[in-house]
């Protein structure tokens, strides 16, 4: 096992908070209905393929698309589609969804049994078959990601294990509690997709995570369990290749481009559990924390579940919560309504109470420079934030404002207590609109 510091520049020594974990996982019943919506991935939405009143059964495929960047939606639960209209999706906007009361049989469908695989082509289809999306809270389809040419020299996979935000331990429970299945999802990964060198990195605070996936991998020539310093935000992707091969990828470029595919613990572990059984991705383990929850915990939840439902189960709040979070402190969605669904990439739900979530009043920036000096991905926020701040978009694409990997650093270590990472994400939705627009013409 080896011991590498963080090789980045930048970053932030950011509080860890991770009450919940030597919790272990508990999984929620039921419940009386789920909100499934058909876009849970970075591309085409997916369209509905049931109807109104029809009865559908666990791991029923319910949404497709023919677009190749978009991943298949199954049901979580067996039950009667009572609704299919947009509703509500955690980022606030309407998104076509299904909704299902169930009948609390959770009867299987027929069509679940193990896929046939013996090559690489089957795989990546069994792949895109499963509905697999990153499970780390990128949400991009896996078999997207998996298809680059066989001749791309393409030969590190590298198993993001960090969880570098504060709160969330759900990959360290995968690792506690499933560490055999992330070593048979590495297995026949490198089994079909021919990958030479495995690198899984983990932070220095989950000692116990190391350990567990050390001594599994020490019977492995070609698997390395690295240690890595704790800083966030090690876990971005650009950060942990640096950290694990000490190759950088350039601005606007993919992983795939040194080489490299980079997965979360969760998802890999998912493709063993799917390869055995050839159940789709209809569940996945959720953080629910913050000071304002009741009971800490880490949940089995099936997809569509509302977040009412989850916070109930870990026995209400508190106190009134003042803001709800889907995803960490650093990087999560805020919530306007606890009527919205668990999806496939929902990692963590966390509630704070009115004295954690205020944020401090904003002042002006007194071009101290900690923003730029914190910028893992050497960027100048505050200038982006003053460009944004006035409306000139056209002055912004000078600045790599999509290079920003939304980490959050720069806002963290603001003593002016700027808003730049929401003025950065405003920015690329400008700058997005522009550049259709300009498309369009
Ligand atoms: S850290 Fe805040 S105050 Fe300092 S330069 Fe950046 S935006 Fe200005
Ligand atoms: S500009 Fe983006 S990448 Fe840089 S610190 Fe801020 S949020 Fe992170």
């Amino acid at each position: 096992m080896l011991f590498k510091k963080a090789r980045f520049k930048g970053g932030a020594n950011v509080p860890h908070y991770k009450n919940t974990a030597e919790v272990e996982t508990v999984k929620m019943d039921v419940p009386a209905k789920v909100v499934i919506p058909m876009l849970q991935h970075i591309g085409a939405p997916c369209t509905p393929v049931v109807s109104k009143g029809e009865k559908v059964k666990v791991g029923q495929v319910i949404g497709t698309s023919d677009k190749f960047v978009s991943a298949p939606i199954h049901s979580s639960v067996s039950g009667v589609v009572k609704n299919i209209a947009p509703m509500l999706y955690p980022g606030g906007t309407q998104v076509m969804s299904v909704e299902i009361e169930t009948d609390g049989e959770q009867e299987i469908s027929e069509e679940i049994k193990p896929p046939v695989i013996s090559n690489r082509e089957e795989f990546i289809s069994a792949i895109r078959q499963s509905g697999l999306v990153g499970l780390g809270g990128a949400g991009f389809p896996t078999h997207v990601k998996l298809s680059f040419p066989p001749d791309k020299n393409v030969d590190t996979l590298i198993i993001n294990g960090a969880e570098c935000e504060p709160y969330i331990t759900s990959d360290y429970r995968e690792i506690m509690e499933n560490s055999w299945h992330i070593m048979c999802g590495i297995e026949i990964l490198m089994e079909y997709m021919n990958f030479k060198k495995v690198f899984i990195g983990i932070e220095d605070n989950k000692p116990e995570a190391i350990k567990i996936l050390s001594d599994m991998a020490d019977n492995h020539d070609n698997i390395e369990v690295v240690k890595l310093k704790t800083r966030y935000p090690q876990g971005a992707e650009k950060m942990l290749i640096y950290a694990l091969t000490g190759k950088k990828v350039p601005p606007g470029k993919l992983p795939l481009d040194v080489g490299v595919v980079v997965m979360n613990v969760n998802s890999v572990s998912f493709i063993s559990e799917y390869v055995k059984t050839g159940m789709p991705l209809i569940k996945r383990r959720v953080t629910v924390d913050g000071p304002a929850v009741a009971r800490p915990s880490n949940v089995e939840v099936l997809i569509g579940t509302q977040l009412s439902d989850v916070f109930q189960f870990c026995g209400g709040f508190r106190s009134e919560p003042a803001k709800v979070l889907m995803g960490g402190p650093m990087m999560g969605i805020s919530q306007y309504s606890l009527e919205t669904s668990v999806v496939k990439h929902t990692n963590a739900l966390l509630a704070f109470d009115p004295g954690t979530a205020k944020l401090p009043p904003e002042s002006p920036c007194i071009r101290c420079g900690r923003c730029v000096d914190a910028c893992p991905m050497n960027l100048v926020p505050l200038a982006i934030n003053q460009y944004t701040v006035k409306g000139r978009f056209d002055e912004l694409e000078r600045y790599n404002v999509n290079d920003c990997i939304e980490c959050g650093c720069c806002s963290y270590v603001c003593p002016a207590k700027r808003h730049l990472v929401q003025s950065i994400r405003l920015a690329k939705v400008q700058l997005r609109q522009a550049a259709s627009s300009k498309g369009g013409k």
